[in-house]
C-alpha cells in the first residue's frame, strides 16, 4: 500500500463513501476453487491470531481459523460469486395486477467493507409490474445475494435495484435500506442507536407521488403476534 494514501484511504473507509456501482472484483477473482480459497484464508485468520499473541494450540480456538474462513467463502461473502446468484424466473402477470407491489422488512445481513463488521438492517423493496411479475421470496434472495459481500449500504441499494430492473425489464423499482453499521455503534463513535438509510428510486418512483405512496406503505405497523 501506498503509505502517502494512508490517510485518504483512513478517511474514505470511515466516512464509508462508495467509489462506484460495481463491487471492485479482479478479473481473476474465481481462478481459485471455494476449497482453495478456505485453505487459503485458514492460513492467513491463523496467522492473525497468532500475531494477536493468541495461543492456536487451545481447544476452544484451534478450529476458529477453518470456521471463519468457511464462513466467509460458503456464507458471508458467498454472493461475491455469480454462480451463487438467484436464478432470474418471473411469471406472466396474467391477473393484470397494475398497483404498486411493495415487499418490506427483508432481513439485511452484510458486511461493512471498510471494517469488516456487521451491518444489520431491513429493506424495503417495490415495483410496478408491467408485463412480468416475481416470486416474492425472489426478492429476499436478492437483497440476501448482494448483500453477502464486502459492501456498503449505498451499493447495496443501487445493486438490488439494478438486478430487479433487469430481472422485470422495467425502470420502475424502488428500494430503501434501514440498516444499523456495528463498526459505528461498536467503535469508533459507539453510537448505538444511530441508524443509516438508503434509497434508490428508478422510473416511476421518482415521482413523488409515486415515492410517498412507497414510503406510506413501509411505514404500515405489520403485526401478526
Ligand atoms: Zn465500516
Amino acid at each position: 500500500m501506498n503509505l502517502k494514501n494512508n490517510n485518504i484511504d483512513d478517511e474514505l473507509g470511515n466516512s464509508h463513501i462508495a467509489t462506484t456501482a460495481n463491487t471492485p472484483l479482479r478479473k481473476d477473482a474465481f481462478k481459485l476453487s471455494d476449497e482453495n480459497k478456505i485453505k487459503e484464508i485458514e492460513k492467513n485468520i491463523a496467522n492473525i491470531l497468532h500475531t494477536l499473541g493468541m495461543d492456536l494450540t487451545d481447544d476452544s480456538i484451534k478450529g476458529t481459523p477453518k470456521r471463519v474462513a468457511k464462513a466467509y467463502v460458503k456464507e458471508l461473502f458467498r454472493g461475491l460469486n455469480p454462480k451463487n446468484k438467484p436464478a432470474a424466473s418471473t411469471f406472466n402477470n396474467n391477473y393484470k395486477y397494475e398497483e404498486m407491489l411493495v415487499e418490506k422488512n427483508i432481513t439485511v445481513y452484510s458486511t461493512c467493507e471498510h471494517h469488516l463488521l456487521p451491518i444489520v438492517g431491513k429493506a424495503h423493496i417495490a415495483y410496478l409490474s408491467n408485463d412480468k411479475v416475481i416470486g416474492l421470496s425472489k426478492m429476499n434472495r436478492i437483497v440476501d445475494y448482494y448483500a453477502k459481500r464486502p459492501q456498503v449500504q449505498e451499493r447495496l441499494t443501487m445493486q438490488v435495484v439494478e438486478e430487479l430492473k433487469n430481472v422485470l425489464g422495467t425502470e420502475d423499482v424502488a428500494c430503501v435500506i434501514d440498516a444499523k453499521h456495528l463498526c459505528v455503534n461498536s467503535r469508533g463513535i459507539k453510537d448505538i442507536s444511530s441508524s443509516t438509510i438508503t434509497a434508490a428510486y428508478g422510473g416511476k418512483f421518482k415521482q413523488e407521488s409515486i415515492k410517498q405512496e412507497f414510503l406510506k406503505y413501509i411505514q404500515i405497523e405489520t403485526n401478526f403476534q
